[in-house]
């Protein structure tokens, strides 16, 4: 009925052994939450959070691939119900041909909806659309006593608001109703605009955020001086019609190229990632405009399976921070000033805006700027610099994304997370023995060590 398995995160680090139950009916998973026998559960997705959110070490995993149905749909209101483990991707490669898109994406499109709901996710337009809870009008959740409970704003919103962001640590989400936004086309028009430093890129979003429903900037983290934060903003908006003279918009078919083998950590060293920095600022022109397919500007890691193993063996850490609107210059200056004089350069950084704060009680984003970096585990020295990185990011009243998370230290995540003790209430309310539970909200002291 299980296995005995060593699985990780998308970054690789940590690995850990689980239990892995892949349960194929409601009632087998009821069964599995009821059962008493002393392993804490929590549900997996697709595995694409970076760290422990969705690990067990020596506990159970439920794996929810198996429900993955659509359920029902609202074509005139663009309303989708389906279940957990559905996929982003089967939801755009059904409803995209008929002139919908998901109303919020992260940047990969295997994720679940219940993975993608239990972190609260955000995307290159949360500025303008917020986090995926936004657009979610209610979700089913199966809680520790074996109940199903109808989760919205109007009832059990205190449930709600727990368990959007909230980590699987509320239950197990069945399904969710969500509402789609009608597009024209399969494609982007995108705007790219050149930023020299950090100052004109903030001033690039100031002006730009409000005409576009999309904004993204890739960052050159190892450029210094006059040219420290130097980017190029990829703003977008979904093309006003398709080309197409049918009902139903194409959709392309990509090739994907795989990363057969974990490669040597040491490809990725400071020469090598300040050439392809330098190679692909100068690669874009400023003002330039494009159309391309919505893969291309949503997804473009998606293209290339398996990208994790070029970070090596022992895989890597993705950091990502958030800081508010009043210090995020200051804060992103001095992490920026850090990163170039350490010899600890980022293959993919990643700079946004935020829009503001919801309710979620450990969802992430709040207005300001946010940075998302990935450093490889090629020996321990990596764990006091990204202490140095928190107390950073606590300086300039920061936080760092769960999502991503694998060392964040407890105090430091107390300290970042305002709303934890109203979560612990209502986690404790709904689940009292305690029985989800994961490596992350032990090491986090979300949950206790014991039942
Ligand atoms: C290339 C890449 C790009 C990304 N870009 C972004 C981005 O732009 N914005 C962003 O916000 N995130 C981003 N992410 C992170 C990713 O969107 C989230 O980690 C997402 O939650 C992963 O979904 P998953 O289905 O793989 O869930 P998992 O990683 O398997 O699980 C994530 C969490 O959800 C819980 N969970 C899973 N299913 C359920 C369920 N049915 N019920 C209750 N809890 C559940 C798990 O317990 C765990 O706590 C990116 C990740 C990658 C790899």
């Amino acid at each position: 009925m299980f296995r005995k398995e060593k699985i990780g995160g998308w970054g690789n680090y940590p690995v850990e052994e689980c239990f892995v139950y892949r349960p194929e009916k409601l009632s087998d998973l009821k069964e599995l939450v009821e059962w008493q026998d002393d392993t804490y559960k929590i549900s997996r997705g697709n595995g694409r959070s970076y760290g422990d959110t969705a690990l067990n070490g020596g506990h159970s995993l439920l794996l929810l691939s198996k429900f993955n149905r659509f359920l029902s749909f609202d074509a005139e209101r663009g309303i989708l119900e389906c279940e957990g483990g559905t996929m982003l991707e089967e939801i755009i490669e059904f409803f995209l041909p008929k002139g919908y898109f998901l109303p919020v994406t992260p940047g990969t499109k295997y994720v679940t909806l219940g993975g993608a709901i239990a972190n609260d996710v955000h995307g290159k337009n949360h500025h303008k659309a917020g986090c995926l809870s936004e657009h979610i009008l209610d979700l089913k959740l199966l809680t520790a006593s074996g109940e199903i409970l109808t989760c919205s704003r109007e009832q059990n919103a205190d449930l709600f608001w727990a368990t959007v962001g909230g980590i699987g640590l509320t239950g197990i989400i069945l399904s969710a109703r969500m509402k789609l936004i009608q597009v024209s086309s399969t494609t982007i028009d995108v705007n790219y605009l050149k930023a020299t430093n950090l100052e004109e890129a903030f001033e690039l979003f100031r002006h730009h955020d409000h005409l576009y429903d999309y904004s993204v900037a890739w960052i050159d983290c190892l450029a210094t001086g006059d040219s420290l934060g130097r980017s190029v903003l990829m703003l977008g908006n979904h093309s006003p019609s398709s080309e197409t003279t049918s009902n139903f918009l194409p959709i392309k078919r990509k090739r994907k190229w795989k990363v057969p083998i974990d490669m040597p950590s040491s490809l990725l060293n400071p020469l090598t990632i300040k050439g392809f920095n330098h190679f692909y600022y100068h690669s874009f022109k400023d003002g330039s405009h494009k159309t391309i397919d919505y893969d291309s500007y949503f997804y473009p890691l998606d293209s290339i399976l398996n990208w994790n193993r070029l970070y090596g063996k022992k895989g890597f850490i993705q950091y990502q921070v958030v800081f508010p609107e009043e210090t995020s210059f200051a804060g992103l200056t001095e992490m920026l000033k850090k990163l170039s004089q350490s010899k600890r350069p980022s293959f993919l950084a990643v700079l946004k805006s935020f829009g503001m704060e919801n309710k979620g009680l450990l969802s992430f984003p709040f207005k300001g700027h946010t940075l998302a970096l990935d450093f490889p585990v090629k020996d321990q020295t990596i764990f006091p610099f990204l202490k140095e990185m928190d107390e950073l990011v606590l300086r300039y009243n920061g936080r760092i994304y769960l999502a991503k998370d694998s060392v964040l230290h407890p105090d430091t995540f107390k300290a970042m997370y305002p709303k934890l003790e109203q979560f612990k209430k209502i986690k404790k309310e709904v689940d009292p023995k305690g029985i989800f539970s994961s490596s992350m909200s032990r090491r986090l002291g979300i949950t206790g060590d014991c039942q």
